[in-house]
């Protein structure tokens, strides 16, 4: 009898003919989140059986698999021999010492001489009569015990269905460029999108030295969390001080934060460019802060030549995104208090609807063509 993980897709099955891409994108994402931990992998009929680990690491292996997008639900079971003896023992294994419960079998396998709901009967029988403390209760029960009798000869035995992360496999749904901040919201949006199957690379702009390290380092972790979601992610880091020192310097201080978030598109746009992203994604929840109104984002999109701006927390409320940062392991990080670049000579009143037309003119006392190209020249990436 041996320690087996199943794993069930989600969606992936629905995919008619493209499948077998589906599948071979899943496993390859299945084999990359358990890089360096000793396993083989099984494709069974519409599941996966992870089997050869040492069980000391059964709990290692589960909290990797937690984050792989496509799986639907996960157990642990007992994987035995197809046949009655072998199948009662793995099923008293699975058993509580007291307490009700129903045994639910499954056989793919149609020549196993019982059939499922005898098996079922059989098993239930056979434990009902060596241990006085349990007892039958098919509608409420206190815990199940699941039989799979598959097609090759060994039967699975175990108790729970794990939900999994759902979703569809990271790199099915192509690549886009995160607009990560240090806050909270971005992160969540660059979950979000990754868990319908989009690969992702971020980029992050800071104001060192009117930031600190420290904040780059919050960036950089962050970006470690949505990797351990995504196989691995690559973090470019552009310096916007020059930009900022202008603005500052030429325009109307009430535009900083508008004009800074068309230069981030703009610089953006030209990355995703290069590293293939098909689309932006921002943090962005509509009216939550003064730049996020719809006429700020009319603003910053205006600049944006070809690439569609996702911004998968606009319909989100703070605490609805609050709760799905901490789930997703971000959150802890997300509130440490160090400066973001938007508040580098952020004015007392930044300007809450910004007239397209006005920006515009703000913007044409400085040379964007030559701000940007400094920007390009100096993206740092951070491989995670
Ligand atoms: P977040 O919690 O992600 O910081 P926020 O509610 O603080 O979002 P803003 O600071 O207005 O909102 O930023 C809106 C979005 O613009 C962010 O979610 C992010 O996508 C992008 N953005 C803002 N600042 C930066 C930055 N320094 N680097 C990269 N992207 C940024
Ligand atoms: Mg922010």
């Amino acid at each position: 009898m041996e320690k087996v993980v199943i794993i069930r897709y989600s969606e992936i099955h629905l995919k008619g003919k493209n499948r077998g891409y589906f599948e071979r994108v899943f496993s390859q994402n299945i084999e990359k989140s358990l890089k360096g931990v000793k396993h083989e992998t099984h494709r069974l009929s519409g599941r996966y059986l992870i089997e050869g680990f040492d069980e000391w690491e059964t709990e290692v292996i589960l909290d990797k698999l937690k984050r792989v997008f496509g799986i639907h639900s996960y157990s642990v079971a007992l994987k035995t021999a197809s046949d009655m003896q072998h199948i009662f023992a793995a099923a008293k294994e699975v058993c509580s010492i007291s307490g009700s419960f129903k045994v639910v079998s499954h056989r793919a396998d149609k020549s196993f001489p019982l059939n499922s709901m005898q098996i079922s009967a059989e098993i239930g029988g056979r434990l009902l009569s060596e241990n006085k403390n349990i007892s039958v209760d098919v509608h409420n029960p206190q815990f199940t015990i699941n039989i799979d009798v598959r097609e090759n000869g060994t039967t699975l035995v175990f108790n729970e269905f794990f939900k999994g992360a759902g979703g569809m496999p990271v790199g099915t749904s192509g690549k886009g460029l995160l607009l990560i901040s240090g806050g909270i919201d971005s992160p969540v949006a660059g979950h979000m999108i990754a868990k319908r199957g989009m690969s992702l690379e971020c980029i992050h702009y800071h104001s060192y030295p009117y930031t600190n390290l420290q904040a780059r380092d919050k960036v950089i972790e962050l970006a470690g969390v949505l990797a351990k979601y995504t196989c691995g992610i690559k973090l470019h880091i552009v310096s916007v001080t020059h930009i900022q020192e202008e603005i500052h310097k030429k325009c109307n201080g009430e535009y900083m934060v508008t004009i800074l978030r068309r230069f981030m598109m703009r610089i953006a746009e030209k990355i995703a460019a290069r590293c293939g992203a098909q689309c932006l994604i921002t943090g962005e929840s509509l009216g939550q802060v003064a730049s996020q109104t719809i006429e700020g984002m009319t603003s910053s999109n205006s600049v944006i030549d070809n690439l569609p701006v996702l911004r998968p927390l606009c319909g989100f409320d703070k605490d609805e995104i609050i709760e799905r940062s901490r789930n997703i392991g971000a959150y802890e990080i997300s509130i440490q208090p160090f400066e973001d670049c938007c508040t580098v000579f952020l004015p007392k009143h930044p300007v809450i609807k910004p007239s397209l037309k006005t920006v515009i003119e703000e913007e044409e006392k400085l040379d964007v063509q030559a701000l940007l190209n400094e920007a390009l020249s100096s993206v740092e990436t951070v491989v995670l």
